[in-house]
């Protein structure tokens, strides 16, 4: 059974393992506490412990004196959205994001709409080890409401949005079809593209929680659309991960582009319109960099993590950003990654650019990233990172998150885990052969320093 994983990112465990109504109380009881009280947006994905976790939840919080607004099985965009709607304390999505079905776990924001940073998030995790929290009396619990307008009011905002012309995109009238991996999207994405007059095929869009495919939105696991887009025809097919704050696209072809083009395409359609600054993370593609200094644009990388990227953002009003897991982020909108967002710019950009959307993607520069792991197991990864440092301090390199080094046409990026004895090796270039080359070399030097 794996551990709980307990991160930046929020808690995440294995239904009947690790993810116990007792650690879920633990941490609703703190958070709560840390709030000291007032609304919190309570939403979900449509898994099938959805329920079983969010009613704990929902308990939790009234018991410690916060009101409830239950908005259902909504994005965690939408929480976030509706935290900002209800001017609420905070909000919590009970998700696992793109974990498989036996996972589940909650994200917690605050009143910023924003997910918290690594100190708010240590805070909370410190009281939860504590045991810190406070019961109110019985005159003094929280009250619930339901609300089940707020997917409606997200795609409101997106379509409200000053870079999407919606009367344009409709006259268009996309063939588009939607795989929702039976997750949270399917009760978003549809109605979404539909107002944007496309002609919509769904897969997959029954808000079950029984997951037809691994639900992460790589290429290996969208075989499906491809498929689907394929035999009916379509100008493009979009996947959403279950709690759609990521977005993969694949074109009139049926060939996936890569979740990292789905962030190079907002940030071209963006800066083609505006100038401004925007902010990715490490592991981003150089397409969006690349893209950015060809208008001009200020770009600059955070670590990773989306709190890391939104809080970078804000601090220097970046317009676009994002990660380049298929996660945009627009200000305009409100910062945290969100797939129907997504899903919108990316139809406005192919109906300004007028072709194709494998010639739209053929247009941005091309790269390929491979995805490798080193086990360290016995060895400090601290100090396995530090080595390789060392060896490359003559070269443009980064310390910011792990070891980053640019090279001219390619770059590799080290980091350690947090839960795992690995290091991750991700590395870029212009073709797969030569990314999977930079790879193999840096997983070989870390190899030899464990010996
Ligand atoms: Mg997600």
């Amino acid at each position: 059974m794996s551990k709980l994983m307990v991160s930046i990112s929020g808690i995440r465990g294995e239904v009947g393992g690790t993810l116990t109504p007792e650690v879920i109380q633990k941490y609703i009881l703190a958070f709560a506490a840390y709030l000291k009280g007032g609304a919190v947006i309570v939403g979900r994905d449509s898994r099938v412990s959805g329920p079983f976790v969010t009613n704990i939840v929902k308990g939790c919080l009234s018991a410690a004196g916060c009101d409830v607004i239950d908005i259902g099985i909504v994005p965690t965009p939408t929480v976030q959205l509706e935290i900002e709607h209800y001017k609420a304390a905070g909000g919590i999505a009970v998700t696992a994001s793109h974990n498989p079905v036996q996972w589940n776990g909650l994200k917690f924001m605050d009143k910023t709409g924003r997910f918290l940073n690594a100190e708010k998030a240590k805070t909370v995790y410190d009281m939860a080890d504590r045991g810190e929290f406070e019961l109110k009396d019985w005159r003094e619990l929280g009250n619930e409401i339901c609300d089940d307008q707020a997917n409606e009011r997200h795609i409101e905002a997106v379509l409200n949005l000053s870079y999407i012309d919606v009367e344009a995109i409709c006259k268009r009238k996309f063939k588009v079809v939607a795989d929702t991996v039976n997750g949270a999207g399917g009760l978003i994405i549809p109605q979404l593209l539909k107002k944007l007059g496309c002609e919509v095929v769904t897969i997959n869009q029954d808000p079950t929680g029984k997951f037809a495919h691994t639900p992460e939105p790589l290429p290996e696991n969208l075989i499906q659309l491809s498929e689907k887009v394929r035999e009916v025809g379509a100008d493009i097919g979009f996947a959403v991960d279950p709690d759609v704050d990521r977005c993969a696209v694949v074109d009139n072809n049926g060939d996936p582009i890569g979740e990292e083009y789905t962030l190079a395409l907002a940030v071209k359609l963006i800066f083609s319109k505006k100038m401004g600054r925007c902010v990715v993370n490490m592991s981003t593609s150089r397409a969006s960099e690349d893209v950015a200094k060809y208008y001009n644009c200020m770009f600059v990388r955070s670590k990773v993590g989306e709190i890391n990227v939104a809080e970078k953002m804000l601090e220097i009003e970046a317009i676009i950003g994002g990660e380049g897991n298929g996660g945009v982020i627009l200000p305009e909108l409100h910062l945290g990654r969100d797939a129907p967002l997504a899903v919108a710019l990316t139809l406005q950009h192919l109906l300004e650019f007028g072709g194709t959307l494998k010639e739209l993607h053929n247009s941005l520069p091309q790269y390929s990233m491979v995805k490798q792991k080193v086990n360290i197991e016995g060895m400090n990864p601290d100090s396995v990172l530090k080595s390789i440092a060392e060896k490359y301090k003559n070269e443009q390199i980064s310390l910011l998150d792990g070891v980053k080094i640019d090279f001219q046409k390619s770059w590799v990026h080290l980091r350690k885990s947090n839960t795992e004895p690995i290091v991750r090796v991700i590395a870029e270039a212009p073709t797969e052969e030569e990314a999977l080359q930079l790879a193999e070399r840096f997983m070989n030097e870390i190899n030899n320093l464990v010996g």
